[in-house]
């Protein structure tokens, strides 16, 4: 398979005008913090991503692959790549793919996609591209994470409505608000296991929905809210493929988390935590010799960078496969979701090696780079149980491996 590619004397001035674009809406000298914490609703940077997500958007290249009939930029897979490419170079945070191809995108977008019926499509499609649209994914649940079949909320028939009831855990975060939850609940609760889940769009403002903020580990990658459905009466048209469809959610989920069905390409890698250590081994002495000669730090650099390279090598083989290549089934998803996580871990923990417990430090005095080095430290954390965990990953590796359903 050769996913790899190299510019053709057309994708070289397409890179061009792209750059051009670039520079115009996200100029180079612009920064955002490590630590979306420091990216308050109102401020300057705040309002700057904002903007810039909906320039990207209006071109069409939040889902540069998808039709422009929805709002897409109708890109083959080798401009898409020239688009995301340029826009990682961009200099910005760690999360900044995420803060500017939002998952509202990535994984409700592809789903609307795959599922919706032609009225859902138009009717959303083109504001959720454009990046207007804000929504917290509503699965899990306290007593159903890993085992999301084993959700609770039900929304059951009532006339033309569903009338929801349930609680929902570990949503969006402190200092956004969502417009709406992608929601997905038991519509028919004598169907089998799998079988019975609908998917929602709900909008956020519905009478008897309320939200209580969960505290867990630091920084908001790691906590989110708590939101109760009473009785919320969602009109049949916010749900997903229709009535006739109203069962049929688990199989988008499942794509959604082997193989990302259809989501626009999402190439990482941009990674502060190694442009820090990078640059404080090349000005820090110890034992009067700069950290960069020491063979210790040298090899675990090394290791870190192939790691990194690996990583976006994954991703844009798992991107070559759904977009150009068309093909939904593999086990390469999950390898590149359960490489992703573990590297993550391991990177931070080379760093701390190499920097020492400054990178557990957010006071002044002793933080590294501003206290963003913490934050690197510990987000893998998170991010090793946000999706699925390390173990579910490894599962669905295994499975997809061995062409079991689910
Ligand atoms: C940063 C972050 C953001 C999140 N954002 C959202 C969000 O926006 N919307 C949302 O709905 N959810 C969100 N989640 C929730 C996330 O999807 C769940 O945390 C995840 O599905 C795991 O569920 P759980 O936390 O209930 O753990 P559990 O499922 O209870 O797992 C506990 C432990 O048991 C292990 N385990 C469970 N089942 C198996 C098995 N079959 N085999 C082996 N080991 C197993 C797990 O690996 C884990 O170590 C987020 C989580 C995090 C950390």
């Amino acid at each position: 398979m050769d996913f790899e590619f190299r510019d053709t004397p057309k994708l070289a001035e397409f890179r061009k005008e792209v750059r051009a674009w670039l520079d115009l809406h996200i100029p180079m000298d612009f920064e955002i913090p490590d630590n979306p914490h420091d990216i308050l609703p109102g401020s300057t940077k705040y309002e700057f991503i904002l903007k810039a997500r909906r320039a990207l958007g209006a071109k069409g290249w939040l889902a540069s692959t998808w039709p422009k009939e929805y709002g897409g930029g109708g890109l083959s897979f080798e401009e898409a790549a020239v688009v995301e490419s340029e826009v990682v170079k961009r200099p910005w945070s760690r999360f900044g793919v995420g803060d500017f191809f939002p998952s509202t995108i990535t994984t409700f977008g592809a789903q609307l996609l795959n599922l919706g019926t032609e009225e859902q499509k138009k009717r959303w499609l083109p504001s959720i591209l454009r990046g207007e649209i804000i929504r917290w994914q509503a699965y899990s649940e306290p007593d159903a994470g890993s085992d999301i079949a084993a959700i609770k909320t039900t929304a059951l028939r009532d006339g033309d409505d569903y009338i929801v009831n349930g609680t929902k855990v570990f949503l969006g975060t402190q200092y956004d608000n969502a417009d709406y939850f992608s929601l997905i609940a038991i519509t028919d609760p004598k169907a089998p296991r799998r079988r019975n889940v609908g998917l929602f769009f709900v909008p956020t403002n519905l009478q008897g929905i309320s939200k209580a903020w969960l505290p867990l580990m630091r920084n908001c990658h790691s906590s989110g809210w708590q939101i109760f459905f009473d009785n919320v009466r969602v009109p049949v048209e916010y749900l997903i493929g229709g009535h006739e469809n109203a069962t049929n959610a688990w199989r988008s989920m499942r794509e959604t988390a082997v193989h990302g069905a259809n989501r626009p390409i999402v190439i990482p890698i941009r990674d502060r935590g190694q442009e820090f250590v990078l640059d404080y081994v090349s000005k820090t002495k110890r034992d009067g010799q700069l950290l960069s000669q020491d063979p210790d730090v040298r090899d675990a650099l090394v290791e870190t960078e192939i790691q990194l390279e690996v990583r976006r090598i994954f991703a844009l083989r798992q991107d070559w496969m759904t977009i150009a290549d068309k093909r939904l089934e593999g086990y390469e998803g999950p390898q590149s979701a359960v490489y992703g996580k573990v590297a993550e871990e391991e990177q931070a923990n080379a760093y701390f090696d190499i920097l020492g417990p400054a990178v557990l430090m957010k006071d002044p005095e002793w933080a590294l780079y501003e206290g963003n080095m913490e934050y690197q430290h510990f987000v893998p954390v998170a991010m090793a149980s946000a999706g699925m965990t390390q173990e579910v990953s490894k599962m669905l590796l295994a499975r997809s491996a061995c062409k079991v359903g689910d």
